[in-house]
This record gives C-alpha cells, sequence and structure tokens, in this order.
C-alpha cells in the first residue's frame, strides 16, 4: 500500500517554498489566530512528485485501459474539446457580469438546444440539469405541472422493468405512485398486452429507456405511443444512451413528448467517476412553458436569459448548468456533423454486435442475437462451485480491464453488461473477448482459487463493498 502524505511527513523535511515579503502575520488580530499548528505534512518536493505520480498510476482510466462499463459509455472523447472547453474565453465568464459582455456563451447554449432538436425531433430543449437522473427528474416535474395545468389528476408513471434504474427513483422523487411493467423474458421488451393492463386514468406517462437495459430497440414503440396517447397520457424517452441511435431514429418523430440525453456519455464528456454531467430535456411545444428557468432567448440579434416563464417548474441549477460539459457537446456536434453523428451510432452497433457475435455460441445470452450499442451476458449455467459474476468481474481487473456493468440489469441473473462503444479498435475488442472467455470457460473450471481470490495484482485486493460503500474512511487517524 502506498503510504499516505502524513506518514511520509518529518519535521526534517520540506518542499521548495516561497518567502512572503508581505508582513500578514501582523495584520491578522490576536482572537482569530490559530492556538496550534496547522498539521500539514511535511515533506521533499522530490517525494511529493513521486507520491502523485505514483497515485496517478493506480487509476484505471480510459487513456490506459480499455472501459467496458456497461449502460456507462466510457469511451474515448477527443481531448480537442477539452482544451476547447478550458479556453479562458468561457472560463472566466462570471454568472453576474452585463448579458452583454456573455453573448457568446449565450449562443453556444441556443446554438446546442438548436442542434439537439434537430438530431432528437423534439421541439425545444433546456440544458440545465446536471445529470440524467436530474434530466428525468426536471421532464417528470414538467409532466406533473401540464396535468395540474388542464386539470387531471395522473399520479402514476409506468415504469418496465427493462427501464434503467434511476427512472423509478426519479418518479418517485417528483411525487409519482410508480407502477412496476413486466417485461417480454426474450429481449426485455414492453408487452402491449400487459401496458393495456395497467393503463388507467390515473397514469400520467410511460418511461421507456431505449434502447432498454439489455442494449435492444424497444420493436413496439408506434403501437406504445397510439395506446399512450389515446389514453391521454404521456411518453417518456431516457435517452442517456443516445450513441446507439444517432442520426438514425428520432424519438420525436416516434411520438414522444419528453426525453432527456446524457451529454456527458455520448457528446464528448466522460462519464463516471462523479464528474459534472449535463442531462438536457427536450419537450414537444405544448410543454414548453413548464421547462426549468431560465431560457435562452433570441430577441432581434442580442441573446437573453430569461426567467419570467409563469409557468414554469422553477430553477433546477444555478446559472448555465454545467457550462463546460454542454460547450464540449457543442463543439463535438459541430465536428461531427449530420454524417459523422450517424457514423457515431453505427460504429457503436457494429462493435457490440462484433463482441456479442463473438461470445454468443460459447456464453447465454440471454437477449437474441442482435444488440444495439451494449449487450448482456448471462453465464450462469456455465458456474460451477460457488464461482459467480463477481469473481470474473475482479479476475478482470488482474488481467488489466475495468470490470464490466454486473448484476444489472437486475432481470438477468449473474449479468454481465458489456458496452464497447465505437471507439474501440477490432484489436482491442478481440483481446478482451479473448480474455473473458479464457476466465468463463478455462478458468472458472481449472482454477477456482485463483477466481476467488481475485484480484491479485491489484494495490488492494478484494474490498468489501458494502461496507466501502456505507462506512468510507475518508480522514487520517
Ligand atoms: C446513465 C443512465 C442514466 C442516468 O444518468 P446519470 O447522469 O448517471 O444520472 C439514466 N438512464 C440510462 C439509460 C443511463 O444509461
Amino acid at each position: 500500500m502506498e503510504k499516505l502524505l502524513n506518514e511520509l511527513s518529518s519535521e526534517c523535511q520540506s518542499a521548495y517554498g516561497v518567502e512572503c515579503d508581505v508582513a500578514i502575520d501582523a495584520q491578522v488580530p490576536e482572537n482569530l489566530k490559530r492556538g496550534i499548528p496547522l498539521g500539514l505534512p511535511s515533506i521533499t518536493e522530490n517525494d511529493l512528485l513521486r507520491h502523485f505520480t505514483n497515485l496517478s498510476k493506480k487509476n484505471y482510466a480510459l487513456s490506459t485501459v480499455f472501459y467496458p462499463l456497461g449502460s456507462c459509455t466510457m469511451k474515448y472523447n477527443p481531448l480537442i474539446n477539452e482544451r476547447i472547453a478550458k479556453n479562458d474565453a468561457f472560463n472566466n465568464v462570471h454568472p453576474y457580469q452585463p448579458i452583454e459582455t456573455m453573448q457568446g456563451t449565450l449562443e453556444v447554449m441556443y446554438e446546442l438546444e438548436k442542434d439537439l432538436c434537430e438530431i432528437t425531433g423534439m421541439d425545444t430543449f433546456s440544458l440545465q440539469q446536471a445529470a440524467g437522473a436530474h434530466g428525468e427528474f426536471a421532464g417528470l416535474l414538467v409532466i406533473a405541472k401540464y396535468f395540474k395545468s388542464i386539470r387531471q389528476k395522473r399520479k402514476k408513471i409506468i415504469v418496465p422493468d427493462s427501464a434503467h434504474g434511476t427512472n423509478p427513483a426519479s418518479a418517485a422523487f417528483a411525487g409519482f405512485e410508480i407502477v412496476p411493467l413486466k417485461s417480454e423474458l426474450d429481449d426485455g421488451s414492453v408487452s402491449h398486452d400487459k401496458l393495456k393492463e395497467v393503463l388507467t386514468s390515473e397514469v400520467a406517462a410511460l418511461m421507456l429507456t431505449v434502447p432498454n437495459t439489455l442494449g435492444i430497440f424497444e420493436k413496439n414503440i408506434v403501437k406504445i405511443s397510439k395506446l399512450i396517447h389515446d389514453n391521454g397520457s404521456l411518453l417518456y424517452y431516457d435517452g442517456a444512451n443516445f450513441n446507439a441511435v444517432m442520426g438514425i431514429v428520432r424519438p420525436g418523430d416516434m411520438g414522444f413528448d419528453v426525453m432527456h440525453i446524457n451529454l456527458h456519455k455520448t457528446f464528448s464528456t466522460p462519464h463516471g467517476g462523479g464528474g459534472p454531467g449535463s442531462g438536457p430535456i427536450g419537450v414537444k411545444s405544448f410543454l414548453e412553458p413548464f421547462l426549468p428557468v431560465p431560457r435562452v432567448e433570441k430577441k432581434k440579434d442580442k441573446y437573453v436569459l430569461n426567467y419570467k416563464k409563469l409557468k414554469s417548474i422553477g430553477k433546477l441549477k444555478a446559472f448555465f448548468g454545467n457550462f463546460p460539459v454542454i460547450l464540449r457537446a457543442y463543439a463535438y456536434v459541430k465536428a461531427l456533423g449530420g454524417k459523422g453523428l450517424k457514423n457515431v451510432s453505427k460504429q457503436a452497433v457494429l462493435n457490440a454486435n462484433y463482441m456479442l457475435a463473438k461470445f454468443k455460441d460459447k456464453i447465454n445470452v440471454p437477449a437474441g442475437n442482435r444488440c444495439m450499442h451494449e449487450f448482456v451476458l448471462s453465464p450462469k449455467p456455465l458456474f460451477k462451485n460457488d464461482i459467480r459474476t463477481i469473481d470474473i468481474a475482479k479476475r478482470l481487473l488482474d488481467y488489466g480491464y475495468y470490470a464490466p456493468t454486473i448484476y444489472f440489469p437486475l432481470i438477468v441473473d449473474e449479468a454481465i453488461m458489456i458496452e464497447p462503444t465505437e471507439t474501440e479498435s477490432k484489436e482491442t475488442l478481440d483481446k478482451f473477448v479473448n480474455v473473458v472467455n479464457k476466465i468463463i470457460l478455462e478458468e472458472s473450471c481449472q482454477e477456482l482459487q485463483k477466481l476467488k481470490d481475485a484480484p491479485i495484482n491489484t494495490p488492494v485486493r478484494r474490498l468489501n463493498e458494502v461496507e466501502a460503500a456505507r462506512k468510507p474512511i475518508l480522514k487520517w487517524k
């Protein structure tokens, strides 16, 4: 284990220091002065540099390893967009400076909203939300406010079991009651008949994750859309995984009323690691009055921020949302253009199907022969003794890979969910498939102890994940 800086510290060493020639000490009133020393570690500059460099080498990162984390779209994002997001002209904008002096910032937002409308077929977008789940929450508040405005009591949201887990959570948070819907077993798609059974006059909306969490495109969308709208309900599209369908189909054309996308996933910001995100929501025009404020508007040649929207659900995030994420998305969309975005999706789907084809004769695939941008394996029948999916995932760390998503979706026993993304080469995919096959088909039969002990080569071994999440120890001593 790497020592902490505090453990490396010793009074007789220090890093290079800069003398301050202003007598700050004298200006601080006695009663505000610290009584005890600050207790910062004392360490040489060289050791400090090595400490952080060595720690950084222990990271799993896209810049070092393949990261097949299903549902998360851990893809390579062009570094040029990082440069653009760091541009001082945008970075130094203060939210309270006069509006005339931040026209470029507002133009980026205005233009991206328009581009997202074109990409999705929705009528208007709000870029305020800070994540996918935050977008869902906003979209559901919009739906709630809409029904309130037309004086209809609709308290229920239908969520299929093949939806992303954030869907029911967001609906509950927005004050709705969840009606779970069991999907067709073979591919997680929604059954028209089962949907009919739960569709009452109290249903506000159906939330569909497309592609669903098994990586399958919802085949009955047009029929479902008619059924929902004939009932006076609305249709919500979880478009977090938009790199599966971009440039090929548009939720707006399929009849969806509200949707969100994740700029951090599809549009050039990495997902995961808890960094900033952005979950814009798109709506059809009849829902526009309810969108969060502020709205970016163009009056003559000038961009303005409009906070005065009487029917709006209000403010969900300070000022412009997570602007650097918006800026990266803007740069990405403009650089690729319509054709480029379509190619992204084609490549993402091709890569996933290539891998699926290499697995499917050997390992059980619960959801059919084809997939969109990701797929789910269910290796359970191959497991002897007490080997489980978690052992496979831990063993992959020994081979230098980040583990895929496991035990999700919940509807598949011992699930392994793999998303290669559009940015990986055939060589990378081949290598990974070989390692997974080796672990599941050979090691899980012959080297049981190794699998149970895995990871063996990592800085820390198998952690108690529940304890680590529930009782993290975040301070020294
Ligand atoms: C990632 C994801 C979400 C949630 O997005 P966050 O930004 O993590 O809140 C919702 N739905 C689907 C389908 C996703 O893949």
